[in-house]
């Protein structure tokens, strides 16, 4: 039934509950409503459930379709801004928007608080900025199924170079496979080596345009707003090759970026539209909230009517406050709103509808679930005490290599595990190897909330064994 209703191959939903999830499931096994929407999602179809006779009916109801193509018109690419601490993110943040800010007439909405996000127009385009910068906000909405990040702009101070964080980030971007532009950032200053800091991050792979790479690397100074046109032009041009469409002329969906309780409000929540418009008078579940929008305010506090895809707005008429990762869809009446609401509340659902239960993730059940199936991917992130241990264990985990099995290593660091290591391989589905060193309170924390295995190690040869016993237990016997 969800094949039919999705107009897709019941082989392609199949595929997916075993990659994503980890489960072989038949043609006809009854999969949950997050279930089935997150593989919706993994497969660009947006999902509606209609309710009958008091319960919700699974997939059979299933109405949404996915956007024809002359439906899409291109939409304002969203920007995070990512990078080492003090290189500048939220002076560059804060710049490009003040830059931006034009002297607004008209009922200001009076909600001061702060702002998730903005847009910013340049040559008659828009573009959407993201006001959370740091790489753990950022695995933090992916973990929780929210991808509503078009680009990402990586802030290295040319001072600095590749710093820890730097290089946390880049792992993270490129876990996500979201395209990344660099700013080179606080150019204003005295002897600064740019070359250096262009091998630096060429060292992590990540190759300037200039030295034939991929990735353009903008200079710019965020506190004297030098070259912030030539990064805005960049963004733009990254953004066309991407090909950013959404269809306006259909019920929003989208992410709730952060929600907060407004005295004499009540719940107020930053939404950024993905698809569709948002209306004053939608009726929306947001997680476990619902409600008619009542109000709607723009980056600048302004009232407005409606949203087009890619544009933050504040709302408020929401029942409770959501969370930031918190997909939004408008369903078409307030009683669909609430019963799914309800039933998420009841249920004690996560708040999403993408997260899903039961998938991989410790190393037996990541790699156990290969045992049917074709190349399997071993997420890994690797922290250590010292970087020869790092090298040590990395190169003795290349070296199996096997046609049916790949490891991949998202990240390697020094140093204890950290909250965005545990955002990072809850996002990924990643195994996190610690060698010699522990996690950080919060981040265990975080873990075993998350889901997140993390094995801790003192002996070179235990990763390496561990890892061989079971890869070896992941092989298909050969016949
Ligand atoms: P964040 O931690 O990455 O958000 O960094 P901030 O934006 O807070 O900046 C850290 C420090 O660097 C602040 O003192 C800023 O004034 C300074 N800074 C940011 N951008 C520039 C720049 O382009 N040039 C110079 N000289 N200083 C900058």
């Amino acid at each position: 039934s969800l094949s039919e209703a999705m107009g897709r191959p019941a082989k392609a939903i199949m595929s997916i509950m075993f990659k994503e999830f980890g489960e072989m499931v038949t043609i006809n096994q009854i999969i949950e409503e997050d279930v089935a929407l997150a593989v919706a999602m993994e497969l660009g179809v947006d999902l509606t459930f209609k309710r009958q006779r008091g319960a919700l009916e699974l997939v059979n109801d299933i109405v949404e379709q996915e956007d024809a193509p002359e439906d899409l018109v291109t939409r304002p690419p969203i920007i995070t801004v990512l990078g080492h601490v003090d290189h500048g993110k939220t002076t560059l943040v804060d710049t490009l928007r003040k830059s931006n800010v034009k002297v607004v007439e008209g009922e200001a909405g009076g909600i001061t608080q702060h702002i998730a996000a903005y847009q910013v127009e340049y040559n008659d385009h828009k573009l959407t900025f993201v006001d959370t910068p740091g790489h753990a906000a950022f695995s933090e909405m992916r973990s929780r199924g929210a991808n509503v990040t078009d680009m990402v702009v990586l802030v290295v101070a040319a001072d600095d170079g590749v710093m820890p964080q730097t290089a946390e980030s880049i792992s993270h971007v490129k876990a996500s496979g979201v395209p990344m532009v660099v700013a080179l950032n606080k150019i204003d200053l005295p002897d600064i080596n740019e070359q250096k800091v262009l091998q630096e991050l060429a060292s992590q792979n990540v190759l300037p345009s200039e030295w034939g790479g991929e990735t353009e690397v903008v200079r710019v100074s965020a506190l004297k707003e030098m070259g912030l046109d030539n990064l805005l032009e960049t963004l733009l041009l990254t953004a066309e090759l991407h090909e950013l469409k959404a269809n306006p002329n259909r019920p929003a969906v989208g992410a709730c970026l952060e929600g907060f309780r407004d005295e004499g409000r009540g719940s107020v929540a930053w939404l950024i539209v993905q698809k569709g418009t948002l209306r004053i008078g939608d009726a929306v579940i947001c997680g476990k909230s619902y409600g008619y929008i009542r109000a709607m305010y723009d980056d600048m506090d302004q009232q407005i009517e409606e949203a087009p895809p890619s544009m933050p707005v504040k709302v408020t008429g929401l029942d409770s406050v959501p969370g930031a990762g918190d997909h939004f869809v408008v369903v078409e009446t307030i009683d669909q709103a609430r019963e799914l609401a309800e039933e998420r509340r009841h249920e004690g659902r996560a708040d999403t509808l993408s997260r899903h239960s039961g998938g991989p993730r410790t190393l037996e059940d990541i790699l156990g679930s290969a045992i049917e199936g074709a190349i399997q991917d071993l997420p890994l992130i690797l922290k250590a005490d010292t970087p020869g241990s790092l090298e040590a264990i990395r190169s003795e985990i290349n070296k199996f290599e096997h046609p049916e099995v790949r490891v991949k290593i998202l990240h390697e660091g020094i140093g204890g595990v950290n909250e965005s290591d545990v955002y990072l391989a809850s996002a990924s589905n990643a195994i996190i190897i610690a060698f010699h060193v522990v996690a950080e309170d919060r981040a265990l924390n975080l873990a075993t909330q998350e889901d997140v295995e993390i094995r801790r190690y003192s002996i070179i040869y235990e990763v390496v064994d561990d890892i061989r016993a079971s890869l070896e237990g992941m092989l298909r016997p050969e016949l």
